[in-house]
């Protein structure tokens, strides 16, 4: 049994603490807010075995201009960051490669592949069971070339395993009957779920971690040592705290704290947005994509949640408001016959890596403290997995899957 501290309650985090909770160890989780306020407050939910696809895919880079220069685009770029962000882009340039792209999928189906059975799990344990729902996941599209230009992720997919059907126009109207009629093409992912609330999710399982006898403290870390023999130290404002290991999950700012032990990891404040409609009915159990303008439509229990966007931008900067009105246009689009108003707007910033591929393992200067953040799109899919692969590093078990992808030295390598 070993005195484990987590940095963050985020999903990542709390799942995270639970799994090592579960093998017996004495957990706390540090966070400077209240479980769920980070990124995985507002995300579309989706927990999908079947999104393996990388952001990084071939072609990806020759529409860069023209979504940059689309208003309704889902891409926009802050010019200031680029000298900073260069790095990034130069490793995000290279994970284009197809070779790549096929290994990033592979490793993207060993993360989430377990996920929704995971979810069944934790949310059953913690009295929550009815926040996850089994529906599947559209993606729709309006023009026959958007569709095809899906054929290398559906092809992606299919060479994993993930369950998948073809709808056409009349099937969407089935599944999905408050959609435009613009949308003709498509796929279903069956084996996918969604959950009610990103944060409820958060809240209930940091509640069961804490009936567990789990302890979580409120604090705000600055810095991290290890000095030989005394344990890690936390620094924060007000104390500093002593554990035997320390997980950092801190989403975006892991960066920065994984820094401070001497190691540099690529991450990019990628920030998304997010719009809730309370009340609007689409009459559609499943989240849907809409592969061309790339957000998505997602029923949660505060009303209907459109979310996406890609922006560059610093992460403290203020949030452009101007992307959310963005996702009000989309929807109005593909549900004309709701009304888009009253709406609530939220921005997250997902902690990115140019490989689409989370950071998981130890640090390289330090055995004693684990890395476990860099989920960018997929973070709430990819938490059990991240947990569990913490808790046979922390066991000194072999990992269950290959932890080779994942590792943080390998941003220096190339
Ligand atoms: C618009 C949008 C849609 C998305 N849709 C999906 C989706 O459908 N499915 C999916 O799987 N993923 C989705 N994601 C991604 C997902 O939300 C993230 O990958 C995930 O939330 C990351 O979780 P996390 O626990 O790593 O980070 P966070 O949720 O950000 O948690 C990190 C925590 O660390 C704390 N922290 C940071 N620094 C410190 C410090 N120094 N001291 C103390 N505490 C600290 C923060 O307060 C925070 O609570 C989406 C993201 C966005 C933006």
């Amino acid at each position: 049994m070993k005195e484990i501290t987590v940095i963050g309650a985020g999903i990542v985090g709390i799942v995270t603490a639970i799994y090592l909770q579960r093998e017996g160890h004495r957990v706390t989780v540090v966070d400077r807010q209240s479980p769920g306020e980070g990124t995985s407050f507002g995300n579309a939910g989706s927990v999908a075995p079947g999104s393996i696809v990388p952001v990084a895919m071939p072609g990806t880079l020759k529409q860069v201009p023209k979504w940059l220069s689309d208003p309704l685009g889902p891409l926009t770029l802050s010019w200031r960051q680029l000298p900073f962000m260069l790095p990034w882009f130069l490793h995000f340039q290279r994970a284009c490669n197809p070779d790549r792209v096929q290994r990033a999928a592979a490793v993207l189906r060993s993360l989430n592949a377990p996920s929704v059975d995971a979810y069944v799990d934790l949310l059953g344990a913690a009295g929550a069971p009815e926040l996850l729902r089994r529906e599947g996941m559209l993606h729709v599209y309006k023009t026959e070339a958007g569709f095809k230009a899906s054929a290398f992720g559906r092809r992606l997919r299919a060479d994993n395993g993930c369950a998948m059907e073809l709808v056409d126009a009349d099937k969407i109207r089935e599944l999905a009957p408050g959609l435009s009629p613009g949308y003709r093409w498509g796929f279903n992912l069956l084996d996918n779920a969604h959950v009610r609330s990103p944060q409820g999710v958060v809240q209930a399982l940091a509640a069961h971690f804490k009936h567990k006898g789990g302890m979580l403290i409120r604090a705000n870390v600055t810095d991290i040592r290890c000095d030989a023999g005394a344990g890690v130290q936390l620094h924060t404002d007000d104390v500093v705290l002593t554990a035997e290991c320390v997980v950092i999950a801190a989403g975006y700012a892991s960066a920065k704290l994984a820094a401070k032990l001497g190691t540099k990891v690529l991450l990019a404040p990628e920030r998304g947005y997010h719009i809730e409609i309370p009340g609007a009915v689409t009459a559609q159990h499943c989240p849907v994509t809409d592969g061309e303008s790339r957000f998505v439509a997602t029923p949660m229990a505060g009303g209907l949640r459109i979310a996406g966007t890609s922006e560059f931008q610093a992460a403290d900067a203020a949030p452009n408001w101007a992307r959310a009105e963005t996702l009000a246009k989309l929807a109005e689009g593909m549900f004309p016959g709701i009304k888009v108003e009253n709406y609530s707007r939220w921005m997250g910033v997902r902690p990115s890596t140019p490989d689409s591929s989370p950071v998981i393992g130890r640090s390289p200067r330090h055995r004693q403290v684990l890395f476990a953040f860099g989920h960018g799109h997929w973070g709430l899919m990819s938490a059990p997995v991240t947990g569990q692969l913490v808790a046979d590093l922390v066991a000194d078990r072999t990992p269950r899957i290959d932890l080779s992808p994942f590792r943080p030295e390998r941003f220096s390598l190339y």
